[in-house]
């Protein structure tokens, strides 16, 4: 939402004078206060602002803000990873597909015999492959990306690190390996993972 000229004044008092009550905004503004009403009201709904009765109005933004920050730099990807979806080094492109609408997903983990991670595969992978006019039958092997190039994630990494990895290394998402020098997968963390926790932050 657009703020209006007036908006972002009242803000501006509220912030500076907080708690402030709706006669002082309208005097500092040289307005009645009935005609600040529907401005209050529209702030107060958006959440910028909260109306503490007999108190006076606070900003709001900052107390959001503030809950965010906290919560997200507490927050590991162990409290918020979810399952990965893997498949064997020898399922075929038809397979890795099938897996990507079944489970609707949009990277694959791929395991080798001894179900240690060997690779990753996405949805432009099998575009591309698709595109190229590849035998669907084909392993995923052939066109998955390939350990040691995977980037990973462990339970213990910090929310925050594995979304700077993901967006500075321009992947979707990252493999949770159960500890560092292993290659046992325990679940992923994505993108979609990522606005998940934003979703539910309690505010
Ligand atoms: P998409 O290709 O569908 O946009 P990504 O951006 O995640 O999905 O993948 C881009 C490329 O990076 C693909 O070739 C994929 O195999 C590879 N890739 C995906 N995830 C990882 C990862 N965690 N580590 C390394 N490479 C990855």
């Amino acid at each position: 939402m657009e703020l209006t000229k007036r908006h972002k004044q009242i803000i501006a008092i509220v912030k500076a004078q907080q708690p402030v009550s709706g006669d002082q905004i309208a005097e500092q503004l040289g307005l009645t206060k009935s005609t600040l009403r529907s401005d209050l009201a529209v702030l107060t709904m958006i959440g910028t602002l909260a109306a503490r009765p007999k108190v006076g109005y606070i900003y709001r933004g900052e107390v959001f803000e503030q809950v965010v920050s906290d919560e997200l730099k507490n927050m590991t990807v162990k409290n918020a990873m979810e399952s990965a979806i893997i498949i064997h080094q020898d399922d075929t492109i038809d397979d890795a597909i099938t897996a990507l609408f079944m489970q609707d997903v949009d990277t694959l983990f791929v395991n080798d015999n001894t179900d240690k991670l060997v690779g990753v595969v996405s949805r432009k992978d099998l575009l591309r492959t698709l595109i190229m006019g590849n035998n669907h039958s084909i392993a995923v092997a052939v066109i998955m990306t390939r350990v040691p190039n995977i980037h990973m994630a462990t339970p213990q990494m910090s929310i925050l690190k594995a979304a700077k990895l993901m967006t500075e290394r321009q992947v979707d998402a990252l493999p949770v390996m159960k500890s560092e020098f292993s290659f046992d997968v325990v679940g992923k963390v994505s993108k979609t993972t990522l606005v998940k926790i934003l979703a539910n932050l309690d505010y």
